[in-house]
């Protein structure tokens, strides 16, 4: 069993689309297939521009709608004979008409819940599946195209949905492990409750792995328009390079701080199911990509790659009524989690006098106010300083298993951005030792995460002492 997905880019016109059957013929593999797709490019932006629009009574949504329309119906002219195109353009434009009931609901009623937020965002992927399965038809590519909510189950956390995995794995197994070749739409699912929900932007991956492991596939793999994850974003440093291999926890932690290639979610079902993930690109399939797995070959490089995250805000509780006061960090969090905040950063100085977190910038307002209130008394009295918040800031992390072994990477990495000039916010370190991540003003950030990439990746440049021993 092979699962392979293929994102907004690999479906974005009628020539991507081809390229992902051309790439389905050449595998020749024997076994069942499972293909998941992301809407088209674009598309998940243009439904919440949709929304949005007419959340405001901005009548433009209809022109979002046409342009919709337009992108898909365009595809299935240049992919499907004439005397075929009828049904499909038929079933294109039910769902567009459902889409706009949908939109003209909101712009009557004034009424946007996340419920209907994400039953919008799940048209893209309905619609990119609908169309890619009839054009692998037309392909010689026999299929069966599925809803995905039939089978992912999760919690009515609308936009971020909890996946209940031995629920949709249970799903899954029974009904399409013996299916030749499945087309599934990624992204979407549906509650306990019958409800739309969504996993996440770039959930798609997730998805992807989800099948995977349901299946207990030999392989999955994730196809995008990069050669695989690179040693730093490629849109930031000119000189960031496909990586061979990586274990599970370095991909997962260079995922999770920013290397958008592979939604962070993804890894966990394949870890628990041993399923090695490849990293491919549908424009250039004959590269290898990255392999991800348990065992990767051992590398030269301490480092793996560098990530970065912007947007995010540092929030400080400081003051001495903290020092040797126990639970102070507890109430921190619990305040923060209570409002389903995602906390990237943690750190404390060593006299307990302060502690920081980074968190989204979207989340800024409303952290500093559970934690204003959480801490509402200490402060009063003066035993606590009121919460600071710094804003914008980005976090830029080292990753690689081969730092557990090398002392002396964190000095290498502060003298490097030091001798340029970048000052460090705050710094963190993972108790695995896998990563360092440290934060930086946001204007810093493109250059602190060139001046690392180029002085740990280039050979002939500056590598930490120790790691060279
Ligand atoms: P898809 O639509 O196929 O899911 P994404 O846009 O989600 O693709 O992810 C691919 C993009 O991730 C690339 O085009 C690249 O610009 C960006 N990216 C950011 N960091 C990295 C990295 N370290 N390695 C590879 N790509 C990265
Ligand atoms: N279409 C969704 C998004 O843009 C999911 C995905 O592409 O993975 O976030
Ligand atoms: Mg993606």
């Amino acid at each position: 069993m092979l699962v392979l997905k293929f994102g907004g880019t690999s479906v974005a016109n009628a020539d991507a689309m081809l390229q992902i059957a051309s790439i389905l013929k050449e595998k020749n593999y024997p076994g069942n297939i499972l293909v998941v797709v992301s809407a088209m490019s674009k598309v998940t932006d243009m439904l919440i521009s949709c929304f949005e629009k007419a959340a405001t009574h901005d009548e433009t949504y209809q022109e979002i709608v046409q342009q919709l329309e337009a992108k898909h119906m365009e595809a299935i002219e240049q992919l499907v004979p004439y005397s075929h195109q009828i049904e499909l353009k038929g079933r294109v434009k039910m769902l567009l008409r459902e889409l706009e009931d949908l939109s003209k609901g909101i712009f009557l009623l004034d009424e946007l819940s996340d419920s209907t937020k994400a039953r919008f965002m799940a048209f893209g992927e309905l619609l990119s599946s609908a169309v890619v399965s009839v054009a692998l038809q037309h392909q010689g590519l026999t299929n069966r195209l599925i809803d995905s909510r039939d089978y992912i189950v999760t919690d009515g956390n609308f936009l971020n949905a909890k996946v209940d995995l031995k629920k949709s794995y249970a799903k899954v197994k029974a009904e399409l492990a013996n299916e030749k070749l499945v087309i599934a739409p990624g992204f979407i699912a549906r509650s306990q409750e019958g409800k739309t929900t969504v996993l996440g932007r770039g959930g798609s991956d997730y998805s992807a792995s989800i099948y995977a492991a349901a299946l207990q596939a030999d392989l999955l793999e994730i196809w995008s328009d990069v050669d695989g994850m690179y040693t730093t974003d490629p849109r930031k440093a000119k000189l960031a390079y496909s990586i061979e291999e990586l274990s599970y926890e370095e991909a997962m932690e260079l995922a999770y701080f920013g290397a958008k290639v592979l939604y962070p979610p993804t890894i966990a079902p394949l870890v628990a199911a041993k399923i090695p993930l490849c990293l491919k690109n549908t424009f250039n399939p004959s590269h290898k990509g990255t392999l991800i797995s348990n065992n990767p070959k051992p590398s030269q490089n301490v480092i793996k790659g560098v990530s970065c995250i912007d947007n995010i805000a540092l929030l400080t509780l400081s003051g001495s009524g903290m020092v040797g006061v126990p639970g102070i960090a507890m109430r921190m969090f619990k305040a923060v989690a209570t409002c389903n905040i995602n906390i990237y950063f943690i750190t404390q100085s060593s006299s307990e006098q302060s502690i920081t977190v980074g968190l989204s910038m979207a989340d800024e307002k409303a952290a500093s106010l559970a934690l204003s209130q959480e801490f509402d008394a200490d402060i009063d009295q003066d035993v606590l300083n009121p919460i600071s918040l710094e804003s914008p800031v980005s976090i830029v992390a080292i990753v690689g298993n081969g730092m557990i072994k090398h002392p002396g990477i964190a000095g290498t990495m502060f003298s490097i951005l030091g001798n340029n000039n970048i000052n460090i916010r705050a710094i963190a370190q993972g108790a695995t030792e896998r990563n360092i991540s440290l934060v930086v003003k946001a204007e810093d950030a493109a250059t602190a995460v060139n001046l690392l990439h180029d002085s740990f990746f280039k050979p002939e440049a500056v590598k930490p002492a120790a790691a060279l021993a």
